[in-house]
């Protein structure tokens, strides 16, 4: 049996609750749920509900939120808790992203008290780990990335690290248009299974990749058995074009 699949969509600061319903709409409309594969759809906090309510009850897809606040709640402006995106539909969150990194000054420890957040509430992590292009060309990408790994995953339980996923986003490849090679990927993705298992993960934890993944270059990224899936940004802005991309690598 080939491996189960994830497909993750991140659509940024794009897609109203108009927009996203409409989305979520012709979507469902047009492509079958399939045992293989899982999806996620990460929407603007605004949009979580309607993105929600639009793919219905398939049990092939999950909705997300792009950030959550570790506090449950208070006065935070501006900020959504764990309960309040979970009330709106979300099952998960992305954590660490590079753009609430590097944009917005998110720091490992702020990271990590997310991911204990979302844990503590029942929902799943998306942990986001990459290096700059700086650090890569300094040869610092492994140790950047156990670095990110260990500050927001060292001390949780096994089941924890279980139910937690990963996507190897390097930074300089986001947005960018250029993607790391598939065994370039793969290899990152080695030493993050390597160091899960040494944290005291008991499955084979599920790693994506991200970083302008699109329809042409997809299938030779999947073509690695060490990535589970990808995290998508600009490639998963268009209904169809998303609907063509989860079609490819199964
Ligand atoms: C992302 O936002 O996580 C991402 C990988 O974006 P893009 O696919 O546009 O590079």
């Amino acid at each position: 049996m080939s491996r189960r699949l994830i497909y993750a969509a991140n659509w940024k600061m794009h897609h109203g609750p108009v927009a996203a319903r409409a989305f979520a709409e012709r979507f469902g409309a047009t492509v079958e749920p399939r045992e293989e594969r899982e999806l996620w759809f990460f929407p603007p906090a605004v949009s979580i509900a309607a993105t929600a309510e639009a793919l219905g009850a398939r049990s092939d897809t999950s909705v997300g939120a792009q950030n959550v606040y570790w506090e449950q709640k208070g006065a935070f402006t501006g900020e959504s808790s764990v309960p309040l995106v979970a009330e709106a539909g979300a099952l998960g969150a992305l954590v660490g992203h590079s753009e609430r990194r590097h944009i917005f000054g998110e720091t490992d420890a702020d990271t990590a008290r997310k991911v204990t957040a979302l844990l503590a509430g029942g929902l799943v992590p998306m942990l986001c780990v990459g290096e700059t292009l700086a650090e890569r060309e300094a040869g610092d990408t492994e140790q950047v990335v156990m670095r990110q790994l260990r500050a927001a995953l060292d001390g949780r339980t096994p089941a924890e690290l279980d139910r937690t996923l990963i996507a190897y986003e390097p930074v300089w490849a986001i947005g960018t248009g250029r993607n790391a090679t598939p065994s370039d990927a793969a290899m990152v993705h080695r030493s993050i299974r390597a160091e899960l298992a040494r944290l005291g993960a008991r499955g084979r934890a599920p790693v994506l990749y991200g970083g302008s993944v699109n329809a042409r270059n997809i299938l030779a990224l999947l073509a690695e058995a060490e990535l589970d899936g990808v995290l998508v940004g600009g490639a998963s802005l268009d209904p169809d074009g998303w609907a063509e991309l989860v079609g490819l690598g199964g």
